[in-house]
C-alpha cells in the first residue's frame, strides 16, 4: 500500500523552485558553465544536498540555495523546465509553485521581468507536457533585499500582469528578519488587492511570529507554523479564519524545526480541526519528495486515502486561484482520485 503514495493526485502549495531542481541538468549546467563545484556526479549531489546525517541546523540549510549556476537565461528556461517536468514522478495533479526571480537574476543582473516570463513560460511548458495544472507565487527572500528593494521588484513583477501569478511569499531567515520589518512591503499588497499572500513564520521561532503574521502583515496563509501547536488560541484563529498551514515533515525535521518526524506536529493539527495541508518544501536539497513525506504520514500517523483526501481538498480551496479555475480542478480532482481508488483499494 505504501508505495502507492507515489501516483496519488497531489495538490501541493508549498514548493520552492530553487529547492527542486532536476539534479542531472543542474549537474549538466555547472559543467557547462564551468562552475566551481565538486566532480563527479555522486560528490556534486553531496555538495548541493542536505546530507542525510547532517545535525538539523537552519542557516546551513539555506546554505545550500547556490545562485551562481547561470550565464544566460536559456540556463533558467532550461533547469526550469527540466526540474518541473519532473514533478510528474510525484503524482502532482496541481502545484502552486514559487519562485525568487532575484535568486536567477541577482549573479548575472538579468533583466527581473525577463528572468520571470523566462521561468513562468518554461514552467507552463513543462506542466503541460507533463499532464498537470501549475500556478505561481513570487517569493521574496528576507535577508536578500531591503525592503524598498522588494517594493520595486514588486512593483515591476505586478505590471506584467501575468495571470498565472496568484501570490506573494515572504521566505527565508525568520529569525534574524522577523514579519513586523516587511509592514509597509505587505500593506502595499494588500492595499493593491491582486494577490494573497503566504508568510513562513513559526517555522524556527514561536507562535507570536505567526500571530504577528497574521495581525500585521494580514497572511493569507502561514509556511510551516510548527510552533502553533504550543498555541491553542492561535489553533482557534487559525481555523476561524481558515489560514492555512504548509507543514512540511522532511524539512522540518531537517531545519530544526521540529526534532522527532513521527511526532511531526500535522497529525495533531488535523485532527484538532485546524486547516492544515502536506508538502516537500525543498526536495532535492532534502534528498526526498512529496510522496515520501506521505509515506511518512502514513506510517507514523495513520494517514489514510481519505485524510489525504482531505488534506488536499483543504489545499485545493486554500489554493489562490480563482474560484471558477478552482472548480473546475475540483471536478477534475475527484475523477483522478476516483481513478487512483480503483487501480489501488479494489
Ligand atoms: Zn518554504
Amino acid at each position: 500500500m505504501n508505495n502507492n503514495w507515489r501516483t496519488f493526485p497531489k495538490i501541493e502549495l508549498h514548493r520552492h523552485l530553487e529547492g527542486s531542481f532536476h539534479l542531472p541538468t543542474l549537474y549538466s549546467l555547472a559543467q557547462r558553465n564551468d562552475i566551481d563545484a565538486p566532480n563527479p556526479y555522486d560528490d556534486f549531489c553531496r555538495s548541493v544536498q542536505f546530507p542525510a546525517d547532517a545535525e538539523p541546523d537552519f542557516l546551513s540549510f539555506l546554505g545550500k540555495f547556490r545562485n551562481d549556476w547561470y550565464r544566460s537565461l536559456d540556463d533558467v528556461s532550461e533547469l526550469a523546465y527540466q526540474s518541473i517536468y519532473n514533478f510528474r514522478n510525484d503524482g502532482i495533479f496541481f502545484i502552486e509553485l514559487r519562485f525568487s526571480p532575484e535568486h536567477f537574476a541577482l549573479q548575472n543582473n538579468f533583466d527581473r521581468k525577463e528572468t520571470t516570463l523566462r521561468v513562468i513560460e518554461a514552467g507552463n511548458q513543462a506542466a503541460e507536457d507533463a499532464g498537470f495544472s501549475i500556478a505561481y507565487l513570487i517569493t521574496f527572500n528576507r535577508s536578500k533585499q531591503e525592503e524598498p528593494e522588494m517594493i520595486n521588484l514588486y512593483k515591476t513583477i505586478r505590471d506584467l500582469d501575468i495571470p498565472e501569478i496568484v501570490g506573494i511569499d515572504l521566505a527565508g531567515d525568520e529569525m534574524n528578519y522577523p514579519p513586523e520589518m516587511f509592514e509597509r512591503f505587505f500593506s502595499i499588497i494588500k492595499a493593491d488587492g491582486l494577490y494573497k499572500t503566504c508568510i513562513h513564520a513559526g517555522e524556527v521561532t514561536g507562535p507570536e511570529q505567526i500571530w504577528t503574521a497574521i495581525e500585521t502583515l494580514h497572511a493569507d496563509r502561514i509556511g510551516h507554523g510548527t510552533s502553533s501547536i504550543s498555541d491553542p488560541a492561535l489553533q482557534h484563529r487559525l481555523e476561524e479564519s481558515n489560514i492555512i498551514l504548509e507543514q512540511c515533515i522532511t524539512s522540518n525535521y531537517q531545519t530544526g524545526s521540529w526534532a522527532d518526524e513521527k511526532n511531526h506536529p500535522i497529525a495533531r493539527l488535523y485532527h484538532a480541526g485546524v486547516p492544515v495541508t502536506i508538502n516537500s518544501d525543498d526536495p532535492t536539497i532534502q534528498s526526498t519528495d512529496l510522496s515520501d513525506d506521505y509515506t511518512k504520514a502514513s506510517e507514523f500517523f495513520g494517514f489514510t486515502s481519505e485524510d489525504f483526501r482531505n488534506l488536499n481538498i483543504t489545499a485545493l480551496e486554500g489554493s489562490f486561484i480563482s474560484e471558477e479555475q478552482k472548480a473546475d480542478l475540483r471536478r477534475e480532482y475527484e475523477t483522478a482520485l476516483q481513478d487512483w481508488e480503483s487501480q489501488f483499494l479494489s
